[in-house]
């Protein structure tokens, strides 16, 4: 099939091969341990397909969405493969992995409140992917209080992004239900 949009398909595999490539040492902390560039597809996919995401700049973010936090990529270097643009999604979705994790997760929550849209919607779709991972693949030497708290935060986090896509919003409700 012949794509009306071949500019997008090809930003989104060079956002897909970046995303593996600098994720290409690291695993998932939960017990399946699976290769970590299973999650940012997650969310692409969750985008598109639950979500009816048709923006490709939002769906290169959330491919890239770890790589600032997680891995040695900086902002300059997604400024220069991806553009401002797409670089500043990241930014905004990314903690400051300098500061203590209470701190963090603090700030997620005020941070979420003034995001951008296509932010917001990385976000939101990070949050379904990781409580699915959670009930599917839970860490290990997560106690049950441990999980259910972070279920907790994760809706305190969802609170402050709803009204930007009402089909994600009831995927998030739907997984939050299953809360350990
Ligand atoms: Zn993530």
């Amino acid at each position: 099939m012949a794509s009306s949009r071949p500019e997008a398909v090809g930003l989104l595999l060079r956002a897909t091969r970046f995303a593996a490539w600098k994720h290409r040492d690291q695993r998932r902390k939960g017990q399946r341990a699976e290769p970590y560039i299973n999650h940012p597809l997650e969310l692409a996919h969750v985008l598109w397909f639950e979500g009816g995401v048709r923006d490709e700049a939002t769906l290169a973010a959330a491919l890239l969405h770890d790589t600032l936090e997680d891995t040695q990529t900086t902002v300059r270097e997604l400024q220069g493969e991806f553009g401002e643009e797409i670089a500043s999604i990241v930014l905004e979705v990314s903690d400051e992995p300098s500061l203590d994790w209470r701190v963090r997760k603090k700030l997620q929550v005020t941070r979420a409140k003034m995001a951008s849209p296509r932010a917001r919607l990385v976000k939101l779709a990070d949050k379904i992917c990781n409580l699915r991972s959670m009930i599917a693949s839970p860490p290990l030497r997560w106690s049950l209080e441990r999980r259910r708290a972070y279920f907790d935060w994760a809706r305190e986090v969802v609170a402050q992004l709803r009204g930007i896509n009402p089909a994600l919003e009831e995927r998030f409700d739907h997984v939050y239900r299953q809360r350990p």
